[in-house]
């Protein structure tokens, strides 16, 4: 992935180019996958003028409660977390679409396997970022051989880095096999989450979706799906157990999650759905997905953080993390010397 010299990223309590954002080859995290981190994107919006963090807190929450998972001692608090990742955007001076990747890694240089007795550290980049996968037609999934780990064998619902080997055999296997993405069922053979993507089913005149208990990361873009159905389009929506075949009889399905948004899936297994192309409320939770995170829906303005402007161009109800169009702009443009700008606790 290029490195652009203007990316600015916060490494070892301080902002610095992407590209000099080091670690040792002997770094825990490195050689064990004990990291957590999240995955958060920002939306430009061309008429605002504006990017817009989605969801930031609940990034933040579930970072941390991943952390507190993997026992780490997270240096800084989610509302640190966030500031220090509008901080980035700002010195680099982004104006257009990003994705952000906060991590919290153990970074002792150690070997022996353990999560304890260990020092951790945290890492804030980002990329200007597109669509992950596409979503302008309906995807060909297929189910997987590989199986979802289980919260007893690595906890799905923490968003830990070496549980992606995971998803990388799934999501691997599906495109080499001629899929567009991969389905993974829990050990009991029911249907939990897509390689990196929560799933939607509509049957019967209701959404379904699997339950928290079914291996899945509690996605955020679930916990909005679910809120833009049942408040926006009328839908109910129910969460329980989804049986393999019960995938082949939907009458619309879709992936979701920060990187996929909302990707419409037009066939499993080679069995087609409906029609075979984007379900008519797919569709409509598509378009009203963009408008949302766009921040041109001032009913949840709230789940929109500016990064540039004051909290008043969206009506903002009270959460603002508004920081001033002004200060934005003066530190974007201030020469980047590496400065501890946030205490560590
Ligand atoms: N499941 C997995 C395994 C994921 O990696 C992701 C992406 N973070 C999701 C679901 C969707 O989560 P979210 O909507 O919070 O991005």
């Amino acid at each position: 992935m290029a490195t652009d010299p203007s990316i600015i990223s916060f490494f070892q309590g301080q902002y610095i180019p992407l590209a000099e954002a080091k670690i040792s080859v002997l770094t825990h995290g490195f050689g064990y996958g004990t990291g957590c981190f999240e995955g958060i994107r920002g939306y430009y919006n061309d008429e605002h003028e504006q990017v817009y963090l989605f969801r930031l807190p609940e990034h933040y929450d579930r970072l941390a409660q991943s952390a507190r998972t993997l026992m780490m001692n997270l240096q800084y608090s989610p509302a640190e977390l966030s500031e220090i990742s509008l901080e980035c955007i700002r010195r680099s001076n982004l104006r257009q679409d990003v994705y952000l990747r906060p991590m919290v890694y153990k970074s002792t240089p150690a070997i022996g396997v353990r999560l304890h007795d260990l020092e951790d550290d945290v890492v804030v980049i980002m990329v200007p970022f597109g669509n992950y996968i596409d979503i302008d037609r309906a995807l060909k999934v297929g189910v997987s051989s590989w199986k979802r780990i289980d919260d007893n064998m690595i906890p799905a619902r923490a968003k830990i880095t070496g549980a992606y080997i995971n998803s990388a055999f799934a999501k691997s296997e599906a495109q080499m096999n001629g899929f567009d993405e991969a389905i993974m069922l829990n050990s009991d053979g029911h249907v939990s989450e897509g390689s990196a993507e929560n799933l939607f089913m509509y049957r019967k005149g209701v959404w379904v979706t699997p339950p928290v208990t079914e291996n899945i990361l509690e996605g955020i873009t679930r916990d909005t799906v679910m809120t833009l159905l049942r408040e926006e389009l009328g839908q109910r929506v129910e969460e329980r157990i989804i049986d393999r075949t019960e995938l082949y009889a939907a009458d619309e399905l879709f992936l979701c999650g920060t990187g996929a948004q909302i990707a419409p899936v037009g066939s499993v297994d080679h069995r087609q759905l409906a029609d075979g192309k984007i379900g008519p409320i797919t569709a409509q939770v598509q378009r009203l997905y963009f408008e949302v995170v766009r921040g041109n829906v001032p009913r949840y303005a709230h789940w929109c953080t500016p990064v540039y402007t004051p909290a008043s161009t969206l009506h903002r109800n009270g959460n603002g993390n508004g920081n001033g169009a002004a200060a934005g702009v003066a530190l974007a443009e201030t020469v980047i010397a590496p400065d501890p700008v946030v205490p560590r606790r």
